[in-house]
């Protein structure tokens, strides 16, 4: 271990004492490399600095969050300016109809948006929006597709009930005769479809979405009277300015946001269509802090930057330097590396990998050099990124192949990704 991780090391036996597990949730780093640290202590632009000083290139952007980057100055100046003038209040301010107005001319299929803090409430909000609107219990979804951490949608079983995870059936993303059949089973009580902008689920590789499974979806509800649901929390604002399911031509009755909505100030939303009005204005859904008008402030402010920007163009230009990049330098140092989903969301996997441990020996090196890329969850660009992070990136990966061919057969297997081995990829 060559990085520098003793004030990371004694954290974490801190918080073994005080926090269940030292850490949880997607940002608990124990299925990561040994040398990836758990704590940060701050962020700029496109990099973020550990608790011992390493300074890297970050290409998880918080696992989304960071679309303009961190400490972006206008996004944060609006958020600290409204933090003076209040915050959570007694109300809302007049900010929550200016920013559903915005977001409403902005996405095409939605007429309404409520907001929320996490992804987690917006997903569980367009679940119960969607059986208020349509009186019906049964949702489709994607077999792996993550859609939250509440009890209806947790990736672990501990602690949940199997009542919690009634009226759920599952499907094979971009599969028509799955969602074919899946529909078929809820017969007259399929209350939504829900659906991930493009397959982007971990440890396997990302998909786009077949056209022909997303208008099938859109039909299917139609037939059916039922509610179609594109979970864009993960996605949103990097593909497309709208839902990105409109670059397939297809619009949902609802869609969920978080993450970046606000440059990573608490804030995420459901928006939907006149088609599900009644449903979400039946329900109760609420939280002491969902109103407050500072992330409304930081969301306006990404807002403006989402318009008036050419920040979609640089991203999907810098994702394809990456990617071009990227696939020269593995192919000369002889490495089957496999780069799929968009490429502003890039996830690589080294081919003959059952186990991650080239994926890891490779991340680590990378960390070393000063970037900080995930082995198996995708990836985040975003627009503080500049050609030279990118450059930067590709020679800190030539770097690392070498390194990893020099090692070659001596590779350590990785104990805590072997439940990874018997599994389909
Ligand atoms: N849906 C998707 C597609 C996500 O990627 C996530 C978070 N990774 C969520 C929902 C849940 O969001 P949050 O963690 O903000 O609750």
């Amino acid at each position: 271990m060559t990085i520098a991780n003793s004030r990371d090391r004694a954290l974490r036996e801190r918080a073994a004492a005080v926090i269940p597990g030292g850490m949880y949730g997607h940002q608990a780093v124990g299925l990561l490399p040994d040398d990836y640290p758990q704590f940060f202590e701050r962020g700029e632009g496109a990099r973020i600095w550990d608790v011992d000083g390493n300074g890297y290139l970050d290409m998880m952007c918080a696992y989304g969050p960071n679309l303009f980057g961190y400490a972006n100055p206008e996004i944060d100046a609006a958020y600290v300016r409204q933090l003076s003038l209040g915050d959570t209040l007694t109300g809302p301010t007049e900010l929550m109809v200016r920013l559903a107005e915005e977001m409403v001319a902005m996405v095409s299929h939605a007429d309404w948006a409520m907001f929320c803090k996490n992804g987690t409430d917006a997903t569980s909000m367009a679940l119960v929006a969607a059986r208020a609107q349509t009186r019906r219990k049964t949702i489709v979804r994607a077999k792996g597709a993550y859609h939250g951490a509440a009890p209806w949608c947790t990736p672990r079983g501990a602690g949940v009930l199997d009542t919690d995870r009634a009226n759920q059936i599952f499907c094979d993303y971009n599969d028509v005769a799955s969602l074919e059949a899946a529909v078929a089973q809820a017969g007259d009580d399929l209350a939504a479809i829900f659906a991930a902008p493009f397959k982007h689920d971990a440890f396997i590789d990302q998909a786009m979405p077949d056209p022909a499974y997303a208008r099938r979806a859109r039909e299917l509800c139609d037939a059916r009277g039922a509610m179609l649901v594109v979970d864009e929390v993960r996605a949103g604002l990097r593909l497309s300015r709208d839902c990105s399911w409109s670059l397939v031509g297809v619009k949902p009755d609802l869609s969920t946001w978080g993450k970046c909505l606000a440059n990573g100030h608490a804030l995420s939303a459901l928006m939907g269509a006149d088609s599900a009005r009644k449903g979400a204005a039946a329900i109760y859904v609420t939280g002491s802090f969902w109103y407050q008008a500072a992330p409304m402030a930081a969301a306006l402010e990404t807002m403006r930057l989402v318009r008036e920007t050419d920040y979609l163009d640089r991203l999907a230009s810098l994702g394809e330097r990456l990617r071009a990049g990227l696939a020269e330098r593995a192919a000369a140092a002889g490495f089957g590396l496999r780069q799929t989903g968009p490429v502003q969301m890039p996830l690589f996997l080294f081919d003959d990998d059952p186990d991650l441990r080239k994926g890891f020996f490779w991340s680590s090196r990378m960390l070393e050099r000063g970037v900080y890329v995930h082995p198996w969850h995708n990836m985040f660009l975003c627009a503080a990124m500049t050609e030279a992070d990118i450059d930067g990136l590709l020679d800190a990966a030539e770097a690392s192949f070498a390194d990893l061919k020099r090692q070659g057969p001596a590779l350590e297997p990785v104990e805590k990704m072997a439940f990874l081995a018997g599994a389909p990829r």
